[in-house]
């Protein structure tokens, strides 16, 4: 629900399009589909309460109530969790209005990052350079860029490193890791240029060996969760904690309240069917901590096509031609696409595509990608040729 074009095209998979606010059209269609298990996707719902409000009506739901999405729908609020619990993280400021922004970035420092505190759509995170444009992206936030999520901003003192995603499946009290992932954020190659909400990412992340992956587990995830029961939240659903490894070691940016994206449809197709089994534990308080969650011992690459101009002004409405796919372990993931009266495929988004492949390593992953993106046409497709170059041994020699 709403699904989109890429699930109309999957057969046995009913698109319904119904509005998730309506509440009791939405009771009615679950009771009546015999709905077992509720998986939520996104954050504004999740942020909404509907997962209180289907467990109220007695269905199994995989997503945290808005007490524990809170850890993604309120900055500040996550910051003050954090700092309480002791879990490693830039430090902050939480700022009620203008002037004492102006005051505080004057009289830093330190290089600031400035956030917005409430949901922005991934859009609400400005790392200015000078004073300057810290002033200015402070202002435009409490202007009203963001509307209310802007009534509060989070002064954050910018730090360095590479980044990694983490994601917990959590039952309440147990938990379990999925494989780590990277992603790209920035729009061009060599990693630079404007952020966007992903540009292709690659799983597992190297970068997380088993070591640093018990730091962050004792300093990270598991004083996360502890804090979570302390508050009494009881948080059934995905965790996903964006992280930064820096000198001093890891610490958390962000938390979400639900699968990241890019990451999720690069992780997704390790998973094997027991995957939902184990959603549904969560929803039901009864994970044992012991399940076996990565299967595949193949490693999983995205590469994201995007209509020219995003992440800024982009037009929409061109065919897509997808021609000969290698089907084997890949997959086209739809995500700014819509279907005309005729059934045509057009580009409907910033980010129309994923073209996501697994295989034993990195280099074959990527090939395969970038082979499949020849056979995929609209006007204006962009994508990057460097997506995974860390991890691509080939490439990295070659360059
Ligand atoms: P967020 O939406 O909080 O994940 O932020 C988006 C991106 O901004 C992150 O993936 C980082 O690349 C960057 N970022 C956020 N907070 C900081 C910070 N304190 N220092 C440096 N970069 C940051």
């Amino acid at each position: 629900m709403p699904g989109n074009a890429g699930t109309e095209r999957i057969n046995k998979c009913e698109r319904i399009k119904i509005d998730i606010n309506n509440k009791n059209e939405l009771i009615e269609k679950l009771t009546f589909l015999k709905i077992n298990l509720v998986v939520i996707g996104p954050e504004i719902p999740l942020a909404n309460g509907l997962a209180d409000f289907l467990r109220k009506k007695e269905f199994k739901v995989f997503g945290p109530g808005k007490d524990g999405a809170k850890l993604e729908y309120s900055k500040s609020w996550a910051k003050a969790f954090m700092q309480n619990a002791n879990i490693p993280t830039a430090n902050f400021w939480r700022v009620n209005s203008l002037e004492e922004a102006k005051q505080i970035i004057h009289s830093s420092s330190i290089p600031l990052v400035v956030k917005a505190d409430g949901l922005a759509s991934g859009k609400g995170v400005f790392i200015p350079d000078t004073k300057n444009e810290c002033l200015k992206a402070a202002e435009s936030i409490f202007n009203g860029k963001f509307g209310k999520s802007g009534n509060v901003i989070v002064l954050e003192e910018k730090i360095q490193g590479p980044e990694v995603s983490v994601f917990a499946l959590c039952d309440g009290k147990k938990y379990i890791l999925l494989p780590t992932a990277q992603d790209h954020k920035r729009l061009n190659e060599k990693d630079k240029g404007p952020n966007t909400g992903g540009m292709g990412a690659y799983s597992p992340a190297p970068i997380l060996k088993e070591e640093s992956l018990d730091r962050v587990i004792k300093e990270i995830i598991e004083p996360t969760i502890n804090e979570l029961n302390k508050k009494n939240i009881d948080y059934k659903g995905v965790i996903y904690f964006g992280l930064m490894i820096t000198e001093s070691g890891p610490k958390v940016i962000e938390y979400n309240c639900r699968f990241g994206d890019p990451e999720c449809q690069t992780i997704m197709p390790l998973m094997d069917q027991n995957f939902v089994l184990l959603l549904e534990k969560c929803s039901m308080g009864t994970l044992t901590g012991d399940e076996k969650i990565d299967p595949s011992d193949k490693v999983s690459g995205c590469v994201i096509a995007t209509s020219k101009g995003y992440p800024q002004e982009y037009e929409t409405g061109f065919p897509i031609k997808i021609g000969n796919i290698k089907q084997k372990n890949c997959q086209i993931f739809d995500s700014g696409t819509s279907l005309s009266n005729n059934g045509e495929l057009l580009t409907d988004g910033g980010r129309v595509l994923s073209i996501v492949c697994q295989d034993k390593d990195f280099d074959i992953v990527f090939e395969k990608a970038y082979e499949n993106l020849k056979e995929i046409h609209f006007d204006g497709i962009y994508f990057r040729n460097d997506i995974g170059h860390q991890v691509r041994k080939r490439f990295s020699k070659e360059n």
